[in-house]
């Protein structure tokens, strides 16, 4: 079928363009009744041999209609009915109509007939942790499960307060109740799943495909969660990096545990440039009084931080490298500019150095 993302604009009477944005704008040209007629049939309910055959009917000979579906092709202008017909099969209706927009969006970033289906098929095979829900880790978790992630778990621990609720994760009413369940319930309403209770979450499903790091105070990105992110590499766990922190919204960086920078890496940057910051971490990653009294958390800046730490993860559990590998994005409340920082990996930090060779088996076979 004629991807139907694309919009359908006449240049001029015979000219024909799919797409608006230039990245995806393809023209047809010479279009003339019968062609523009075949055009019309390309909408994924017919296969090949259907479609020659109507176009045929229209008056096109054989050659004629094999040569502009072929040229269709080529510019990425098709995608698979059937391959996605089956990627949204198992949904419900509402939720079929819900990632429609979706699946569409997949279909111009992975061009390829039937690559957006089998996006779509991967990101419900997928588990993604979230860790904190308050403002951002909520949304982050979210936003995920409403785009087609398969399995979203919220680790938190406490009760709602006011001050972790915002239009895209946690309402309002849910002050007062197990920030876990509440996120739960979040990610389920999201999800467009049918019934009124989340399932349980799996056991013993092995590692999730990533984990995100959404502390509620903001301060993952300059802490790094030392702890965490020390489990994380050693697990081999891919994780990003999600907070506001005073009227900075941080996304990354998105952790490739051996591949990619990681906190640490962003950790002895600040100290190289302040000599001091081993000394605030210290106090900002501790329970200690040196910690805001109300940490600040623009609503509109944790809403944009979340969205993008959404799409980030997607795109790289999708198979793109989004900005946040080897750097961060930030979005400042002051003044709205969004902007993205390299981050190199630090000579001192060992997280990229080859793993070293396994010890030589003795002649006895044991080691
Ligand atoms: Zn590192």
């Amino acid at each position: 079928m004629l991807k139907p993302a694309l919009s359908r604009l006449w240049r001029d009477e015979r000219t024909l363009q799919f797409g608006t944005v230039r990245r995806h704008a393809r023209v047809v040209e010479q279009v003339d009744q019968g062609i523009a007629a075949f055009l019309e049939l390309v909408d994924g309910s017919r296969d090949t041999p259907e479609l020659i055959a109507a176009g045929q009917g229209l008056g096109l000979d054989r050659p004629a209609c094999e040569g502009l579906l072929a040229s269709l092709a080529r510019g990425d202008l098709l995608d698979d009915a059937e391959a996605l017909e089956a990627a949204l099969g198992g949904y419900p209706p509402p939720r079929r109509e819900m990632l429609g927009p979706d699946a569409a969006a997949l279909s111009l970033v992975h061009p390829e007939p039937g690559e957006a289906a089998d996006v779509l098929t991967a990101r419900r095979r997928t588990r993604v942790e979230v860790r904190g829900a308050g403002r951002v880790g909520a949304a982050v978790a979210a936003v995920l499960a409403a785009g087609g992630t398969g399995t979203v778990t919220v680790v938190d621990r406490g009760r709602v307060t006011g001050r972790d609720c915002a239009p895209a994760g946690l309402p309002a009413t849910d002050v007062g109740r197990l920030r876990t369940t509440a996120a739960r319930e979040a990610v389920h309403r999201a999800s467009g799943a049918a019934g009124d209770r989340p399932r349980p979450a799996p056991v013993g499903a092995g590692p999730p495909a990533l984990v995100v790091l959404a502390p509620r105070d903001g301060s993952a990105a300059f802490t790094g969660c030392a702890a965490e992110a020390h489990e994380l590499m050693r697990a081999g766990v891919p994780h990003l990096y999600v907070g506001v922190l005073e009227h900075l919204g941080v996304v990354g960086p998105l952790v490739v545990p051996g591949a990619t920078a990681c906190a640490g890496c962003a950790s002895l940057t600040r100290q190289d440039e302040d000599p001091g910051w081993p000394r605030l971490l210290a106090q900002l990653d501790g329970p200690g009084p040196g910690r805001a009294r109300t940490p600040a958390c623009d609503t509109a800046l944790a809403t944009a931080v979340a969205g993008l730490a959404a799409l980030h993860t997607q795109l790289y559990l999708d198979g793109v490298v989004p900005p946040s590998v080897d750097g961060w994005c930030e979005i400042s409340a002051a003044d709205g500019m969004a902007r993205r920082l390299r981050l190199p990996a630090h000579p001192a930090c060992g997280c990229l150095w080859p793993a070293a060779p396994a010890p030589a088996t003795t002649a006895g076979g044991r080691r």
